[in-house]
């Protein structure tokens, strides 16, 4: 996916929240946000010509160690998380992988023709994915490299397209109307 894991990972707080656990915003902004932390290795994709989910840092093995990282940044930040909390940011990075891998299990069970493969190295390192053939990766930049798979990918993979734009408006409209964008324009001092 591209541009759905932040909101999904919003919307995975609010539906923990559901059941009678509350957060506090940072501890919000901290698991919504780690459900994109992963694709920070697109740097790492470019600087080697590789596509970024046959990289190590795409496995479940790596997710670990991100949320390692994440609970000592935490902690060395002063972000008080709760147990429930920490959790969660384990399953906003996992979270981050199945979304990734959306669009091979839709192919799977027939909910968009084109296959685009298995995405996600799942049991690394015992089992590894050859990298795509047909990828061109030769980019001059980064935004390119980022960008350019973007059009083929909305137009050839329905799923994967709605799944982001039903993913995207449905955390807008829970954001909007559950009252959070208050919460964070008042913390950001954009409202008093
Ligand atoms: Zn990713």
């Amino acid at each position: 996916m591209y541009f759905a894991h932040l909101p999904a990972s919003y919307l995975m707080v609010k539906i923990v929240g559901l059941f009678g656990f509350s957060f506090s915003l940072p501890e919000m902004v901290v698991i919504a946000i780690s459900g994109a932390i992963p694709d920070i290795d697109l740097l790492l994709g470019f600087a080697l010509r590789r596509g970024h989910h046959r990289l190590l840092t795409h496995t479940p093995i790596w997710m670990v160690f991100i949320w390692l990282i994440v609970v000592v940044v935490c902690d060395l930040a002063g972000i008080g998380m709760s147990l429930t909390a920490t959790v969660l940011v384990l399953c906003s990075l996992l979270l981050h992988l199945i979304l990734d891998e959306f669009g091979w299990w839709s192919y799977l069970f027939g909910l968009q023709r084109n296959n685009c493969g298995p995405q996600i190295m799942w049991l690394y390192p015992i089992k590894k994915i050859p990298d795509s053939e047909n990828e061109d990766l030769k980019t001059s930049s980064i935004i390119s490299y980022c960008l350019k798979p973007f059009p083929q990918y909305f137009n050839k993979y329905p799923a994967n397209r709605w799944g982001e734009i039903i993913i995207t408006a449905i955390s807008v409209v829970v954001f909007m109307v559950s009252g959070d964008i208050f919460r964070v324009l008042g913390d950001v001092g954009l409202i008093f």
